[in-house]
């Protein structure tokens, strides 16, 4: 038995106000005036002076807004970084992610495209990448995929969806200050949280589950509970306490895997291109047969917060898209044989995953 060896964050700063802090944590990583600071931030703050005032530009830095509508793609890397070696005398002295799962992932990629040759699609998978990372670094406005925490960068590829999972993956240092997540939408809130939940229901309830993972999923596990069911946080603790509890859900996944919900909702963001938060939500309440108890509670949660989730989404699929679904759903073996074990194939067939997404 051979254990692995994973990387961790090295430098995280945590508080209310942290974000301020942010020229002088970064200020002693500038390699000379010609290597920049490239900020990757999500456009949904573009005006807003009370974040982007912050940010401080010396000699040639710059700020590149990022939409996030839609998930990042490999090409889309491809494009920045480029955009970023033809605009720019040398390569970056770092690069800051500001925003959501989306622009963490898009600022993991980058950093590592930077300085290793070829197509993005190339490192899809597992340990392909050779050369360190340019210095990243992570600051989340909203609270729940443990993106900031954890050693894959999800992106949608010419194949597959699939992370980049390296040593090299990981943030060199995040920034935590739940004050940036004061204005995200409810529904958004909500959908981004139950990642959180759900990565929690799966790490504990899988077969790789083992005593590291249990200690983050449960405590993430327990945030959860009293930041969606109990609703007695103020505002303020509430933002706080599910920016820690998407911390230990990335953590308790690190050292385990995800389940059944993110496999079938991989499937659908292919093909839909249905964002990751509300497609684990869409597919999660249907999985009563895996996840009983953390069904139910998914349920009361969505209840008490007066959410309704898109129904139908999948009536008018052709046979071929049904298909694409399934094989990427099934494509990820480590996924099923966490929830299901080794035996998974006994219990999961095309036609079954077929009538699962029916349902949806
Ligand atoms: P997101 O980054 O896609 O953002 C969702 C929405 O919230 C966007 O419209 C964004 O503009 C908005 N938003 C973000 N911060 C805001 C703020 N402070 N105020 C107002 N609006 C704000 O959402 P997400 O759910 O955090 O990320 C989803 C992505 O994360 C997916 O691409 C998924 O694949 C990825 N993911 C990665 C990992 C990983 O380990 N690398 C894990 C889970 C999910
Ligand atoms: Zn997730």
């Amino acid at each position: 038995m051979s254990y692995k060896n994973f990387p961790m964050v090295p430098r995280v700063i945590y508080g209310r106000g942290s974000f301020n802090q942010l020229d002088e944590i970064i200020s002693p990583k500038r390699r000379n005036s010609d290597a920049p600071f490239i900020f990757l931030v999500d456009d949904v703050f573009k005006g807003n002076a009370w974040l982007t005032s912050r940010i401080t530009l010396s000699y040639d830095d710059n700020i590149i807004y990022i939409s996030a509508d839609e998930e990042p793609k490999t090409s889309q890397i491809d494009e920045l970084v480029e955009h970023i070696i033809l605009n720019n005398k040398q390569k970056p002295s770092g690069i800051i992610g500001i925003g959501g799962g989306t622009i963490l992932d898009i600022a993991k990629a980058v950093s590592i495209m930077l300085t290793n040759d070829g197509n993005t699609s190339d490192y899809q998978g597992w340990d392909l990448v050779k050369n360190p990372a340019v210095y990243h670094v992570g600051i989340p406005t909203i609270s729940g995929t443990g993106a900031e925490v954890s050693r894959t960068t999800v992106l949608t590829g010419p194949k597959l969806k699939l992370g980049i999972n390296s040593d090299y993956t990981p943030f060199d240092q995040v920034i935590l200050d739940p004050e940036l997540t004061k204005d995200v939408p409810k529904n958004q809130w909500f959908y981004t949280g139950m990642d959180c939940f759900i990565h929690c229901i799966e790490s504990l309830n899988g077969s790789y589950i083992n005593a590291f993972s249990q200690s983050y999923g449960e405590k993430a596990f327990d945030l959860c509970k009293e930041i969606f069911i109990n609703n007695t946080l103020s505002k303020e603790d509430s933002q706080d306490k599910l920016m820690m509890a998407s911390w230990h859900g990335g953590m308790s996944i690190a050292y385990s895997q995800v389940g059944v919900a993110h496999a079938l909702s991989y499937g659908l963001s292919y093909v839909l291109g249905t964002k990751h938060g509300i497609g684990n939500c869409i597919v999660f309440e249907h999985l009563e047969e895996f996840y009983p108890n953390g069904v139910q509670l998914f349920k009361l949660m969505k209840e008490k917060h007066n959410i309704k989730l898109p129904r139908g989404i999948c009536a008018e699929l052709t046979e071929e898209q049904f298909d694409t679904m399934i094989t990427v759903a099934l494509s990820l073996e480590p996924l099923w044989e966490n929830a299901l074990g080794k035996d998974w194939k006994k219990r999961i067939t095309y036609y079954s995953l077929k009538a699962l997404y029916q349902k949806m």
